[in-house]
């Protein structure tokens, strides 16, 4: 089989090859070229399955560099190559997969469990009604969206919105702590019970893990309900997501 068709059907990376050869920038072409190499070498060994980690510099204390440039080419590197991924079976039946939007200079980012059907469609996450109540979640405490970075764990829909299994959770996670790591953010705000488990390891119940601070990779965390949740039962997560809100309120003020 040639590279080329080997390629195709799987990752879409012809398409993406073309469109770097478009853009004219030498040393990006050449930076993405040895990018793809690094994705054949994985594809022919594993099919993606065992992708490397990227690392990245620390983008707060390196001198000399335009960090502003180098921090948003790495955000788009991560929508590209999360947008062609086909490292679990979830890829299968998107219409177009969701990392993230927002600030990625943010000192908040939120983490929510996967694209549902609107997010899907868009590929934008928190776009639907459980998203118009994160909006008004965040003016509550004087955050607007276009301040914070919001995200999943699972960057591509689950058939009729299930939980993510874990594999699937396994195979997405490290674009997730890519953009953990890229944005530095001071404080993540979990939404729901499958973005914190997934995060901190436990198997406790949310409501044993909410209203209090965590600790991933020594940022705080802070679990708090679903917004979809809140929707369905709002007598009964309401008023313990306010507090919580609260409590994220009160860490920025006294950053
Ligand atoms: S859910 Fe994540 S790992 Fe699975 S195909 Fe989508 S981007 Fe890739």
């Amino acid at each position: 089989m040639s590279l080329f068709t080997a390629l195709r059907p799987r990752s879409g990376r012809p398409e993406y090859f073309f469109t770097i050869l478009n853009k004219g920038n030498i040393l990006d072409i050449k930076d993405q070229y040895y990018d793809i190499i690094e994705d054949t070498i994985d594809f022919l060994k594993t099919g993606f399955a065992e992708r490397k980690k990227r690392t990245y510099p620390d983008w707060k204390n390196e001198p000399g560099l335009d960090q502003e440039a180098l921090k948003s080419d790495e955000c788009a590197r991560f929508d590209r190559d999360i947008r062609v991924c086909t490292r679990c079976r979830l890829y299968q039946d998107r219409l177009n997969a969701v990392p993230g939007k927002g600030n990625i200079n943010a000192d908040v980012v939120l983490v929510g469990e996967g694209p549902g059907e609107m997010e899907d469609v868009k590929g934008e996450p928190f776009v639907g009604k459980a998203g118009q109540l994160l909006t008004s979640m965040l003016a509550a405490i004087q955050l607007k969206r276009e301040d914070v970075y919001i995200t999943n764990i699972v960057k591509c829909r689950p058939p009729e919105n299930r939980t993510p299994l874990p594999d699937e959770i396994l195979s997405c996670i490290t674009f997730l702590e890519g953009q953990i790591e890229l944005i530095n953010p001071s404080i993540i705000c979990c939404l729901g019970w499958t973005a914190a488990k997934s995060m901190l390891g436990s198997d406790l119940s949310l409501s044993r893990l909410r209203g209090k601070f965590h600790r991933y990779k020594n940022i705080p965390l802070l679990p708090t309900y679903h917004p979809a949740a809140i929707l369905r039962f709002p007598e009964k997560y309401k008023r313990a997501a306010w507090t919580d809100l609260k409590m994220l309120r009160d860490f920025l003020k006294n950053m």
